[in-house]
């Protein structure tokens, strides 16, 4: 039997170890989790403290608690905890100790080898420690391999073509992006740029940095010197970040944040996604500087690559994959946990020493994108049908996404919500499988906020969930087999769109339900065309126009009659106008 080797990423804020097992990736857990945080530290009573409980009490106790070890590998300085100071291999050491017993508890047999990641910058003496400090654990390092190429690896095991890929990895505090080649025999990092001192910490900090200033100002106290009050903001800050990745506000509230204040300062501060972002923005852009610094670093233009790909936890912000889809016109590949893939590439390149066959990391995914449609900017004009996507292609399930709204016009009391499945901007052009209305909504000026929730569960139940946001107002409905009716509804609407161009004559002798549906059809294509003949208005010559309108309001009167045969002529006219138009 092949001794079992594990994949470790010894991260800056978080540490990871996963094995191949059935041929694929799977991730250990340590604590109950699969994420490790990267701190030691020492308790009151001089025990060892390894993980999440070193990172709880980092903040209160910071003399005798070390994180971020990462940053010092390499380094000869000694490091104090407590009473004593200890070399950067030795507190990595403790980590990896760690790592390699819950590796051990959960395998049932003792583990001696690693394969372990480090950063594609780190020099030969960073990488020497990060060896050493494996022997220190009691772990042979077989092998230490980059980060970015862990990660290629966990997404392109199965490729026989080699691919180009782009690794974005933000993480608590670090940022790299390289440029990897993979696929075939060789997997290379061909360039590599980013900045040691730029992550979610720094996400963190504005928002702190913000909450400070409204205790300030609203509140007239500065907690900046109180350290019990400061660690309760920073770990709130994080929450609210993280709750922003999926929802469009976030409340950050702490009670007694301030006691022994009079009255005592009770925290309760409300954070828009719009206004958290507008705070970060600075920050992405210096990535997506970076982006283009590692390509030309590669000599490789933005259409050499093939993918991109996520790495790190704060990658989750909505607002850096829509940036970087923005700047590279591909989607970014999320599906396998961004925490978690550097680890599961790890193992796959320990496994690949120990001679075993991998597979691909198998993740449940929704191969659909999903959302709703909202009076937007299309072509430089506004258009009431913008797709806006809640939901994308390739998220790992199951997944909530929520997104907020306003209402156009004052004492608008209903707002009607329709559901799409598609990757189109115009969501005509998508299959719609959903539809509602909310009614009753307060009568206040434009501007009134609805938060749609969207929600797709393993079983491709999709729950969407309309809330008007200043009364709770909620209304909402479930779209069954929301992942596998697209087969069959997307041929209805494309039967739908077909039969909007083709104007086929009914069957000889149809029968009476045939008529039926046939009267059904003839009303679908004459909305289809009606919404065609709509869009096409803002670009018609002004005499198109006149005819068009004429038109338009002669399907629209037959349909309002139910008048079958004037509705098929004015189609029949609307459906020439528009091919003439169009051709
Ligand atoms: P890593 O070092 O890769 O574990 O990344 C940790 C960073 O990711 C921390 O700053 C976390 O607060 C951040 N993070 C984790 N989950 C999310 C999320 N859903 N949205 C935004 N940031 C996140």
């Amino acid at each position: 039997m092949t001794d079992i080797i594990i994949g470790i990423d010894l991260g800056t804020t978080n540490s990871e170890v996963a094995v191949i097992r059935d041929g694929r990736p799977q991730l250990l857990e340590v604590d109950g989790s699969h994420i490790l945080p990267s701190v030691v530290g020492l308790a009151d009573d001089g025990t060892l403290l390894v993980g999440q409980a070193a990172r709880n009490q980092y903040v209160l106790y910071p003399e005798r608690s070390i994180r971020s070890v990462k940053r010092r590998m390499g380094e000869d300085v000694t490091l104090p905890m407590g009473d004593t100071s200890y070399s950067p291999q030795e507190i990595s050491a403790l980590i990896l100790k760690r790592l390699k017993r819950a590796a051990e508890e959960q395998l049932g047999e003792s583990v001696g080898k690693a394969v372990i990641t480090v950063p594609a910058y780190f020099s030969d003496a960073q990488r020497q420690a990060t060896r050493d400090a494996g022997e220190l654990a009691g772990l042979e390092v077989v092998r230490i391999i980059n980060e970015p190429t862990a990660a290629a690896l966990a997404y392109e095991v199965d490729a026989t073509e080699p691919r180009t890929i782009l690794v974005y990895d933000l993480g608590g505090g670090t940022f790299d992006c390289s440029v990897v080649r993979a696929g075939g025999d060789v997997t290379e990092v061909l360039a590599s740029h980013g900045n040691n001192h730029l992550g979610g910490d720094d996400f963190d900090a504005k928002l702190i940095e913000h909450v400070v200033n409204y205790l300030k100002t609203e509140h007239d106290c500065d907690p900046s010197a109180e350290r019990r009050a400061m660690a309760r903001i920073t770990r709130a800050c994080e929450t609210a970040k993280i709750a922003l990745s999926d929802a469009p506000y976030a409340r950050i509230e702490e009670e007694y944040l301030l006691p022994d204040r009079d009255p005592p300062i009770n925290l309760s501060l409300e954070i828009s996604r719009i206004d958290y972002e507008a705070m970060i923005e600075g920050y992405i852009d210096e990535t997506l500087e970076a982006v283009h610094t590692a390509l030309k670093g590669a000599e490789l233009t933005v259409a050499d690559i093939d993918e991109v790909v996520l790495v790190g936890g704060a990658t989750r912000t909505p607002l850096i994959q829509e940036r970087l889809e923005e700047t590279l016109g591909m989607q970014p590949r999320a599906e396998i946990d961004p925490d978690l893939c550097v680890a599961a590439g790890a193992a796959i390149q320990a496994a690949v020493m120990a001679g075993e066959t991998t597979h691909s990391v198998l993740v449940d995914i929704t191969p659909y994108t999903f959302g709703t449609s909202a009076v937007g900017e299309m072509g430089g004009m506004f258009y009431p049908h913008c797709f806006i996507p809640l939901i994308r292609k390739n998220s790992p399930i199951p997944i909530t996404k929520s997104k907020g709204f306003t209402t156009m016009v004052d004492g608008q009391d209903a707002v009607d919500i329709h559901i799409y499945q598609g990757e189109d901007p115009d969501a005509l052009n998508n299959t719609e499988i959903g539809e509602f209305k909310v009614e009753g909504l307060s009568d206040v000026p434009a501007g009134n906020v609805i938060v749609m929730r969207f929600e797709l569960d393993l079983d491709g139940i999709l729950k969407v969930t309309a809330t008007e946001k200043r009364t709770g107002l909620e209304k909402h409905i479930a779209i069954d087999n929301a992942m596998t009716r697209f087969e069959s509804q997307g041929l209805d609407a494309a039967k739908q769109r077909l039969a909007a161009l083709i104007d086929d004559e009914p069957a000889e002798g149809a029968s009476a339900a045939d008529a039926e549906t046939e009267e059904h059809r003839q009303q679908v294509k004459a909305k289809a065309l009606l919404e065609k003949a709509e869009r096409l208005l803002a670009s018609a010559s002004a005499e198109d126009k006149e005819d068009l309108i004429d038109l338009i309001e002669a399907v629209r009167d037959t349909l309002a009659a139910d008048d079958q045969d004037g509705l098929e002529r004015s189609v029949a006219a609307l459906s020439d106008l528009i091919y003439y138009l169009e051709s």
